[in-house]
Protein backbone atom coordinates (compact mmCIF):
# COMPACT_ATOMS: atom_id res chain seq x y z
CA UNK A 1 0.00 0.00 0.00
CA UNK A 2 3.23 2.05 0.04
CA UNK A 3 2.11 3.22 3.66
CA UNK A 4 5.60 3.25 4.70
CA UNK A 5 7.10 4.51 1.29
CA UNK A 6 4.38 7.34 2.04
CA UNK A 7 5.77 8.03 6.00
CA UNK A 8 9.31 7.81 4.76
CA UNK A 9 8.37 10.65 2.08
CA UNK A 10 6.59 12.67 5.05
CA UNK A 11 9.03 12.32 7.45
CA UNK A 12 11.75 13.94 5.12
CA UNK A 13 9.64 17.01 4.04
CA UNK A 14 8.81 17.67 8.00
CA UNK A 15 12.64 17.78 8.67
CA UNK A 16 13.23 19.93 5.70
CA UNK A 17 15.29 17.33 4.17
CA UNK A 18 13.40 17.38 0.73
CA UNK A 19 11.79 19.98 -0.97
CA UNK A 20 7.48 19.66 -1.69
CA UNK A 21 8.48 19.86 -5.42
CA UNK A 22 10.38 16.50 -4.31
CA UNK A 23 7.79 15.01 -2.18
CA UNK A 24 4.87 15.24 -4.42
CA UNK A 25 6.80 13.84 -7.37
CA UNK A 26 7.89 10.89 -5.00
CA UNK A 27 4.80 10.17 -4.39
CA UNK A 28 3.23 10.57 -8.02
CA UNK A 29 6.46 7.88 -8.77
CA UNK A 30 5.23 5.33 -6.61
CA UNK A 31 2.37 2.53 -7.57
CA UNK A 32 -1.44 3.43 -7.77
CA UNK A 33 -3.07 2.30 -4.22
CA UNK A 34 -5.09 -0.14 -5.71
CA UNK A 35 -2.83 -2.31 -8.17
CA UNK A 36 -0.99 -3.35 -5.14
CA UNK A 37 -1.90 -6.75 -3.67
CA UNK A 38 -1.88 -5.42 -0.06
CA UNK A 39 -4.30 -3.13 -0.43
CA UNK A 40 -6.28 -5.68 -1.93
CA UNK A 41 -6.02 -8.30 0.89
CA UNK A 42 -7.06 -5.49 3.13
CA UNK A 43 -10.00 -4.59 1.24
CA UNK A 44 -11.13 -7.90 0.91
CA UNK A 45 -10.62 -8.28 4.55
CA UNK A 46 -12.77 -5.62 5.48
CA UNK A 47 -15.50 -5.35 3.28
CA UNK A 48 -18.58 -7.03 4.58
CA UNK A 49 -21.74 -8.59 2.90
CA UNK A 50 -24.53 -6.21 3.39
CA UNK A 51 -24.69 -2.23 2.90
CA UNK A 52 -24.06 0.17 6.38
CA UNK A 53 -26.61 2.35 4.75
CA UNK A 54 -29.61 0.52 3.33
CA UNK A 55 -28.78 -2.73 4.82
CA UNK A 56 -29.06 -4.81 2.06
CA UNK A 57 -27.61 -7.85 1.27
CA UNK A 58 -28.28 -7.74 -2.56
CA UNK A 59 -24.17 -6.68 -3.95
CA UNK A 60 -21.98 -5.84 -5.27
CA UNK A 61 -19.96 -3.75 -2.61
CA UNK A 62 -17.80 -1.06 -2.60
CA UNK A 63 -15.57 -0.06 0.15
CA UNK A 64 -16.36 3.93 0.66
CA UNK A 65 -14.31 6.32 2.13
CA UNK A 66 -16.23 8.26 5.11
CA UNK A 67 -13.72 11.17 4.88
CA UNK A 68 -13.54 13.53 1.70
CA UNK A 69 -10.21 13.54 -0.23
CA UNK A 70 -9.31 17.07 -1.13
CA UNK A 71 -7.20 16.95 -4.52
CA UNK A 72 -3.74 19.16 -4.00
CA UNK A 73 -5.37 22.25 -5.44
CA UNK A 74 -8.14 22.02 -3.12
CA UNK A 75 -5.25 21.58 -0.17
CA UNK A 76 -3.58 24.63 -1.40
CA UNK A 77 -6.89 27.02 -1.73
CA UNK A 78 -8.09 25.26 2.50
CA UNK A 79 -4.24 26.28 3.72
CA UNK A 80 -4.31 29.81 1.64
CA UNK A 81 -7.71 30.39 3.36
CA UNK A 82 -6.69 30.15 7.11
CA UNK A 83 -3.70 32.31 6.50
CA UNK A 84 -5.94 34.52 4.60
CA UNK A 85 -7.96 34.75 8.05
CA UNK A 86 -4.34 35.32 10.24
CA UNK A 87 -3.27 37.45 8.27
CA UNK A 88 -6.22 39.96 7.40
CA UNK A 89 -6.43 41.48 11.49
CA UNK A 90 -2.79 42.02 11.16
CA UNK A 91 -2.96 44.05 7.67
CA UNK A 92 -5.71 45.71 9.24
CA UNK A 93 -4.58 46.85 12.54
CA UNK A 94 -1.50 48.33 10.39
CA UNK A 95 -3.48 50.23 7.74
CA UNK A 96 -3.86 54.06 9.21
CA UNK A 97 -6.98 55.62 8.83
CA UNK A 98 -5.35 58.08 6.95
CA UNK A 99 -4.96 56.06 4.04
CA UNK A 100 -8.26 55.14 4.06
CA UNK A 101 -9.49 58.80 4.38
CA UNK A 102 -7.06 59.35 1.40
CA UNK A 103 -8.31 56.80 -0.95
CA UNK A 104 -12.08 57.72 0.00
CA UNK A 105 -11.01 61.31 -0.71
CA UNK A 106 -13.29 64.54 -0.28
CA UNK A 107 -16.36 63.00 -2.09
CA UNK A 108 -18.12 64.66 -4.92
CA UNK A 109 -20.60 67.68 -4.30
CA UNK A 110 -24.14 66.86 -4.75
CA UNK A 111 -27.95 69.06 -4.05
CA UNK A 112 -29.38 66.62 -1.17
CA UNK A 113 -32.69 67.37 0.59
CA UNK A 114 -31.47 69.65 3.58
CA UNK A 115 -34.42 67.60 5.60
CA UNK A 116 -33.06 64.03 5.39
CA UNK A 117 -30.05 64.46 3.31
CA UNK A 118 -31.66 62.30 0.44
CA UNK A 119 -30.17 62.76 -2.86
CA UNK A 120 -33.21 62.33 -4.92
CA UNK A 121 -35.07 65.37 -5.17
CA UNK A 122 -37.10 67.15 -7.87
CA UNK A 123 -36.70 70.38 -9.20
CA UNK A 124 -39.65 72.37 -10.20
CA UNK A 125 -39.55 75.71 -12.00
CA UNK A 126 -43.04 76.73 -11.57
CA UNK A 127 -44.34 76.31 -8.25
CA UNK A 128 -43.12 76.93 -4.77
CA UNK A 129 -41.13 75.77 -2.94
CA UNK A 130 -39.19 74.69 -5.54
CA UNK A 131 -37.49 71.33 -4.42
CA UNK A 132 -39.54 68.35 -3.36
CA UNK A 133 -37.72 65.53 -1.32
CA UNK A 134 -38.14 62.18 -3.73
CA UNK A 135 -38.01 60.22 -0.42
CA UNK A 136 -41.14 62.04 1.13
CA UNK A 137 -43.52 61.49 -2.61
CA UNK A 138 -45.10 64.54 -4.38
CA UNK A 139 -47.10 65.93 -1.09
CA UNK A 140 -43.97 65.46 0.67
CA UNK A 141 -41.64 68.54 2.80
CA UNK A 142 -40.55 71.05 -0.41
CA UNK A 143 -37.71 73.27 -0.31
CA UNK A 144 -36.34 76.54 -1.96
CA UNK A 145 -32.36 75.42 -1.28
CA UNK A 146 -30.95 72.04 -2.09
CA UNK A 147 -28.01 71.39 0.59
CA UNK A 148 -24.17 70.37 -0.82
CA UNK A 149 -23.34 67.21 0.15
CA UNK A 150 -20.15 64.79 -0.55
CA UNK A 151 -21.02 61.89 -2.28
CA UNK A 152 -18.58 59.31 -2.39
CA UNK A 153 -18.47 57.53 -5.54
CA UNK A 154 -17.06 54.67 -5.56
CA UNK A 155 -18.51 53.56 -1.81
CA UNK A 156 -21.96 55.08 -3.20
CA UNK A 157 -22.68 56.65 -0.58
CA UNK A 158 -22.82 60.38 1.37
CA UNK A 159 -22.55 58.59 5.10
CA UNK A 160 -18.73 59.26 5.31
CA UNK A 161 -18.28 56.70 8.43
CA UNK A 162 -19.66 54.18 5.99
CA UNK A 163 -17.78 54.98 3.28
CA UNK A 164 -14.60 54.73 5.43
CA UNK A 165 -15.66 50.84 6.64
CA UNK A 166 -15.87 50.05 2.93
CA UNK A 167 -12.74 51.34 1.58
CA UNK A 168 -11.09 49.44 4.35
CA UNK A 169 -12.09 46.39 3.40
CA UNK A 170 -11.53 46.86 -0.12
CA UNK A 171 -7.88 48.07 1.03
CA UNK A 172 -6.99 45.40 3.38
CA UNK A 173 -8.14 42.70 1.34
CA UNK A 174 -6.26 43.43 -1.65
CA UNK A 175 -2.91 44.33 1.07
CA UNK A 176 -4.09 40.82 2.05
CA UNK A 177 -3.91 39.18 -1.10
CA UNK A 178 -0.21 40.83 -1.92
CA UNK A 179 1.01 39.53 1.53
CA UNK A 180 -0.39 36.30 0.43
CA UNK A 181 1.76 35.79 -2.43
CA UNK A 182 4.83 36.04 -0.49
CA UNK A 183 3.78 32.75 1.05
CA UNK A 184 3.16 30.73 -2.00
CA UNK A 185 6.09 28.45 -1.16
CA UNK A 186 4.94 27.85 2.34
CA UNK A 187 1.44 27.09 1.32
CA UNK A 188 2.33 24.24 -0.84
CA UNK A 189 4.97 23.40 1.60
CA UNK A 190 1.84 22.95 3.88
CA UNK A 191 -0.69 21.50 1.53
CA UNK A 192 1.84 18.61 0.64
CA UNK A 193 2.02 17.94 4.52
CA UNK A 194 -1.69 17.55 4.37
CA UNK A 195 -2.40 15.79 1.24
CA UNK A 196 0.44 12.88 2.27
CA UNK A 197 -1.53 12.36 5.76
CA UNK A 198 -4.98 12.31 4.39
CA UNK A 199 -3.10 9.66 1.86
CA UNK A 200 -1.56 7.57 4.46
CA UNK A 201 -5.04 7.98 6.26
CA UNK A 202 -6.83 6.92 2.43
CA UNK A 203 -4.47 3.90 2.01
CA UNK A 204 -5.26 2.70 5.49
CA UNK A 205 -8.46 2.24 4.98
CA UNK A 206 -9.34 3.15 8.46
CA UNK A 207 -12.67 5.52 7.76
CA UNK A 208 -14.41 3.00 5.90
CA UNK A 209 -17.50 1.34 5.39
CA UNK A 210 -19.24 -1.35 3.23
CA UNK A 211 -22.15 0.53 1.29
CA UNK A 212 -23.54 -1.12 -2.16
CA UNK A 213 -23.07 0.68 -5.52
CA UNK A 214 -26.59 2.45 -5.15
CA UNK A 215 -25.94 4.07 -1.88
CA UNK A 216 -22.15 4.67 -2.92
CA UNK A 217 -23.39 6.42 -5.95
CA UNK A 218 -25.59 9.11 -3.37
CA UNK A 219 -22.99 9.44 -1.26
CA UNK A 220 -20.69 10.31 -3.67
CA UNK A 221 -23.33 12.93 -5.96
CA UNK A 222 -22.52 16.09 -4.31
CA UNK A 223 -18.74 15.31 -4.29
CA UNK A 224 -19.16 14.61 -7.96
CA UNK A 225 -21.49 17.76 -8.75
CA UNK A 226 -19.00 19.75 -7.11
CA UNK A 227 -15.92 18.68 -9.22
CA UNK A 228 -17.62 19.13 -12.65
CA UNK A 229 -17.89 22.72 -11.49
ZN1 LIG B 1 -27.21 0.57 0.32
ZN1 LIG C 1 -35.76 64.60 2.38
Amino acid sequence: MNIAGITDILENLETGAITWEQALRQVTSLPKVWQTAEWKARRQALIQDNCAVCATTKGPFVLQHLTPTLSFKEMCQVVKYELRQQLLPQVNAALPDAEVAAHIGAGESRKACPHCGALSIRHRLTIAPHYVCGKYGPGGAGFDEPTAVAYYIKQRTTDRAYAMKLAREFLASVATIARLREYDQQIQHEATLRSLRQSLAYRSLTHTATYCKGCAFKADWPYMLRQAQ
